[in-house]
């Protein structure tokens, strides 16, 4: 049995609090939310934090609200459980709850927070191991030890992102409010990330993610689809993001990211381009599936035979796309 090494607990009630045990802490303190991902992590000895920052009850990270202009926001701290089941993300964007339903399982749900999924550690087969097998193989560069296994002639790691909503909120444009000991900063969702398994996040450490801000969805519709072994839980090793502005029967505008084919979320502007103007005819649909899998180069570090997810990528995206044509 795996065992939790022995930590301190912290549980601050407001942002201020977080931040200045954190300070206290230095590089030793983390913060932890659901403890899904962190948890599990410790146990394999990935992070080792002497202190653990709770921000379960800190006030204000589980709201969630519209704002006059249409715009929506989320707080960090609201459970994937309770994600899936307001009304009103749901009907305003009833793409974060359907990808929401294809996280993990209920019971994670119920823990599992969207901040700590969007600041999901990068997941590796030779990482995701007990620290015991790792150690057999002398570590990997990730954590303790010196080379990549997946490519040792490389000098970075190529841990994957293997959150699922992560490649949705870059799709649909979302932006992510960060607070640190500076203040408050506003980062696109697609520069949070960072294509690096070891430095995935632009975040700091001392910085909390917030609350997840989202544009008007109006004219805009999205679909995900998602490669993974067993249908009822598993981490994707592809997620496939699409999304499509409508002028009448023309894409105005589209933006389509892969998920768990790098250490971010990639967004692949040429399949964009690829469709814009178009009626998303099946020419149209065929040239962005294929401008998505030059690309995608997934590493041998997941499940699945790689040259077979790469295939995956082209008909994951030809059917995202052809189900918005559908639903149009
Ligand atoms: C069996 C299993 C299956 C899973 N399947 C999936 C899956 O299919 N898809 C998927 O996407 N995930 C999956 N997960 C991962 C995880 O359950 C979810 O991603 C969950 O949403 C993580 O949220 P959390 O609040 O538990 O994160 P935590 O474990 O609390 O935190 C994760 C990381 O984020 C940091 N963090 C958390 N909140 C904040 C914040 N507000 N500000 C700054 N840093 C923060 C923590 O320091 C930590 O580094 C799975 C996990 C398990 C154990
Ligand atoms: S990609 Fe390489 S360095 Fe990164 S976790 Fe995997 S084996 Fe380790």
């Amino acid at each position: 049995m795996l065992r939790l090494p022995s930590f301190r607990y912290l549980q601050p009630r407001t942002l201020k609090q977080a931040l200045r045990m954190k300070a206290d802490a230095g590089p030793s303190g983390m913060y932890v939310a659901g403890g899904t991902d962190l948890y599990p992590n410790m146990k394999r000895r990935h992070q080792e934090p002497a202190v653990v920052i709770s921000l379960a009850r800190v006030k204000g990270l589980g709201r969630a609200g519209g704002w006059a202009d249409g715009r929506m926001s989320i707080g960090a701290g609201v459970t994937l459980t309770a994600l899936i089941a307001r009304g009103k993300v749901a009907s305003a964007y009833p793409l974060i709850r359907s990808s929401a339903l294809l996280i993990s399982t209920p019971l994670l749900r119920n823990m599992g927070t969207l901040g700590g999924n969007l600041c999901l550690d990068t997941r590796c087969n030779y990482y995701n191991q007990s620290y015991e097998w790792r150690k057999a193989i002398d570590f990997c560069m990730k954590k303790d030890g010196h080379i990549c296994w997946v490519a040792p002639s490389s000098p970075r790691c190529w841990a994957v992102n293997s959150s699922d909503l992560a490649p949705v909120m870059v799709a649909i444009g979302a932006e992510y409010a960060l607070v640190g000991p500076k203040g408050e900063r506003v980062v696109p969702a697609g520069r949070f990330y960072r294509n690096d398994g070891i430095n995935y996040l632009s975040k700091q450490p001392d910085e909390i993610l917030t609350e997840v801000r989202l544009p008007v969805p109006s004219g805009w519709s999205a679909a995900y689809r998602k490669l993974r072994r067993r249908g009822a839980f598993d981490f994707p090793v592809l997620g496939v993001a699409a999304c499509v502005k409508w002028d009448g029967n023309t894409v105005a505008d589209a933006r389509i990211v892969l998920g768990a084919v790098a250490s971010h979320p990639q967004e692949i502007p040429d399949s964009a381009q690829a469709i814009i103007g178009t009626s998303l005819d099946d020419e149209a649909i065929r040239a962005a599936a294929e401008a998505a899998y030059r690309p995608a180069k997934p590493m041998d570090n997941t499940d699945f035979d790689l040259s077979w997810r790469k295939q995956m990528t082209f008909e994951y995206l030809k059917g995202a796309l052809v189900e918005l044509r559908a639903s149009h």
